[in-house]
């Protein structure tokens, strides 16, 4: 099937020949869809003219549009609403692209960034006095890092356990902010009727970031259909996950190259998303002391519970002694088996760098897991069918909860004290 990908994609390798025309913004190929969110942003739109000459080219780039590439004659370009009428009114046949910028149609059940701000939204407003909603800032293109909180006295800034829940770092792996907006639905609907889940709200403050790379997912299903997009959309596009300030890319488990789907960017925390996370994680420590006790980093695929470190293969390093190294393990055995996930240390799966679990358990002292959902392995990889979203979130709700009856202080769950 030919994609709107491969024909804009064609169109980009004929824009070298314009080098002439004023171009305000040559499109690189891995850019060369994302004139369709961009142009969505601006208020614009993108436009195609057919049979061109470079004589009628150059006469429409003097209404200074934004070209973007010619292939066999059809010009495209990004243009205002006042441009497309002057172009239309000087005789021009504009065709306008359709902006997809959606999950297929079969897949219609997962919600895309707008479904989940919507979500997230009518979440705090039906429950104003235990949901609040903000951001932690934005991301490279702009898009707020939506912050839900779930406690009880949800304004006040209470003397209670914190505890962190980030979705969406990878961008394809749309099934975790399902994840996200599953826990922050059930913490609320639940507030009140159920025991536990009332528990938890009363003495938890429970912070969630239903994604942290909304630029990179929003890219992935730009098209209608998916492009297999992992790093968020800042030049080459880093890897959020290898982005972070610990022992950042000490130990080879992250790429120097711009074009690996692990490239840990050119400095700890240059992502503006990593840098988002960072500055709410520190923004925590109220007098010295951090007051998220815990976390979840949720991710596909494989069905499996990690732990720290990820950069060593050892189980006990700087900062992570035995006591430490047996409550990781002991609780993410148990809830292994809840949800019959894979509990291992990170490395176990393969040696990790820069990760959002080796920055906050090395630097905050801070208990956090990665979840990697279904599958384990076939099943749709990254992509899984919408009809699978209720089984496979509902499948660690008691993992969560009790991940959440813990999150005041791992350690007792090995007989420890905080
Ligand atoms: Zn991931």
């Amino acid at each position: 099937m030919r994609s709107r990908r491969g024909r804009l994609a064609a169109a980009v390798l004929g824009a070298a020949m314009l080098m002439p025309l004023p171009m305000t913004a040559v499109a690189q190929p891995d850019q060369s869809t994302a004139v369709v969110s961009d142009s969505q942003q601006a208020g614009t739109a993108t436009y195609s003219v057919r049979n061109t000459t470079p004589e009628s080219r150059t006469a429409i780039s003097r209404f200074n549009v934004d070209m973007h590439g010619v292939d066999s004659g059809t010009l495209t370009f990004a243009a205002t609403p006042s441009q497309a009428k002057a172009l239309r009114a000087a005789g021009y046949k504009l065709e306008q692209h359709v902006q997809v910028m959606d999950f297929p149609p079969a897949d219609s059940m997962y919600h895309n960034y707008a479904e989940q701000n919507a979500e997230l939204q009518k979440i705090a407003a039906d429950h104003p006095s235990i949901a609040r909603l903000s951001n932690i800032g934005t991301s490279f293109q702009g898009r707020n890092l939506m912050l839900l909180k779930i406690s009880d006295n949800v304004a006040s800034d209470e003397s209670e356990p914190e505890v962190l829940f980030t979705c969406q770092q990878h961008a394809r792996e749309h099934l975790t902010p399902e994840m996200c907006l599953r826990i922050a639905n059930r913490y609320t609907d639940g507030y009140g009727s159920d025991t536990a889940i009332t528990n938890m709200v009363n003495s938890r403050e429970i912070w969630i970031v239903t994604s942290v790379n909304p630029d990179g997912s929003e890219y992935d299903i730009a098209t209608g259909s998916y492009r297999s997009w992992r790093k968020n959309r800042q030049g080459p596009g880093t890897d959020l996950n290898r982005n972070f300030g610990y022992n950042w890319g000490c130990c080879g488990g992250s790429s120097g190259s711009t074009g690996s789907e692990t490239y840990r960017g050119p400095s700890a925390f240059s992502a503006p998303e990593t840098q988002r996370v960072r500055d709410f994680v520190n923004s925590r420590v109220v007098g010295g002391v951090q007051q998220i006790k815990s976390h979840i980093d949720w991710h596909t695929y494989s069905e499996l519970i990690l732990w720290p470190y990820g950069y060593t293969y050892n189980n006990t390093a700087p900062g992570l002694d035995a006591n430490q190294e047996r409550a990781f393990r002991t609780l993410g055995q148990q809830m292994a088996g809840t949800n019959n996930y894979t509990p291992q240390q990170s490395s176990d799966l393969y040696i990790t760098d820069g990760t959002i679990n080796d920055w906050l358990w090395g630097v905050h002292k801070i208990w956090s897991y990665t979840f990697e959902m279904y599958p384990r392995s076939g099943g749709g990889g990254f992509y899984p069918p919408d009809e699978v979203i209720t089984r496979e979130t509902s499948r660690n709700d008691a993992a969560v909860a009790l991940f959440l009856s813990y999150s005041d202080c791992v350690p007792r769950v090995i007989g420890g004290t905080c």
